[in-house]
């Protein structure tokens, strides 16, 4: 199977273009962000601190999240309920943060990731895909953007579907956010020491998806 790894910080575009490189491609594309969301909603659902470590851990065993791929895209199911609408949710984003930082969770969650990787060829996005759960992908991209960028990019896809938010408030939850997944003991953002920096400040969508196409078609030639 070919699976290729992209790590990188919040906002950097990784969901929209690693989906788009792996349509074009044929490959799965595996949101793991999906996943920790997922357990920070059920922690928010039944009125659990997400920062509450054990509490966290203690809820695990109660949980069944699945990911299915529904005409190509992914949906999360929690317990049999689909969330995935859910687990987009602004307060979503920061108990996923939360809960990602629990060694229990990564734990729970890592072979449900390395399943979907030994199964299918995919593009498998996260923070530590390419430095814990996939150090064997053939190829790992890591990419980044400037938090300011980042923001500015939220800002525009929240503005354009109507939905009302100030500018300073996402860049400090971006800045926040990236504090919490690199300075966090278990599984810090970082990039893996082969991983391929891509840093897409100055790119448009559709370079950042030739640009990875063009990755896996060189290291892959035969198959991609
Ligand atoms: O990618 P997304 O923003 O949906 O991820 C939500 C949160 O889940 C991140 O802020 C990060 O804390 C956590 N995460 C992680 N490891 C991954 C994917 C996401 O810790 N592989």
């Amino acid at each position: 199977m070919i699976n290729i790894a992209i790590d990188g910080p919040s906002g950097a575009g990784k969901s929209t273009s690693a989906r788009a490189a792996a349509k074009e491609l044929g490959f799965i594309y595996v949101d793991t962000g999906a996943l920790y969301r997922a357990v920070g909603v059920a922690a928010l659902k039944r009125g659990i601190a997400t920062a509450d470590a054990k509490a966290v851990a203690d809820m695990l065993p109660s949980l069944k999240i699945a990911l299915r791929f529904e005409a190509g895209e992914q949906k999360v199911y929690l317990n049999g309920e689909d969330v995935s609408k859910t687990i987009r949710l602004p307060e979503a984003s920061m108990a996923a943060s939360d809960v990602s930082a629990v060694p229990a969770v990564r734990a729970f969650l890592f072979d449900l990731q390395k399943t979907l990787a030994r199964e299918n060829d995919c593009i498998m996005d996260g923070r530590d895909i390419g430095t814990v759960v996939l150090p064997e992908a053939q190829l790992k991209i890591f990419l980044t953007a400037s938090a300011e960028e980042r923001a500015n990019r939220r800002y525009n896809e929240l503005i354009s579907r109507g939905t009302p938010v100030e500018y300073e408030a996402l860049l400090s939850e971006i800045v926040q956010r990236d504090y919490n997944d690199s300075h966090r003991a278990i599984a810090p953002l970082k990039p893996a020491p082969d991983a391929v920096i891509l840093d897409s400040s100055d790119m448009g969508f559709e370079e950042v998806v030739a640009e990875i196409v063009r990755l896996v078609k060189e290291t892959v030639p035969d198959e991609a």
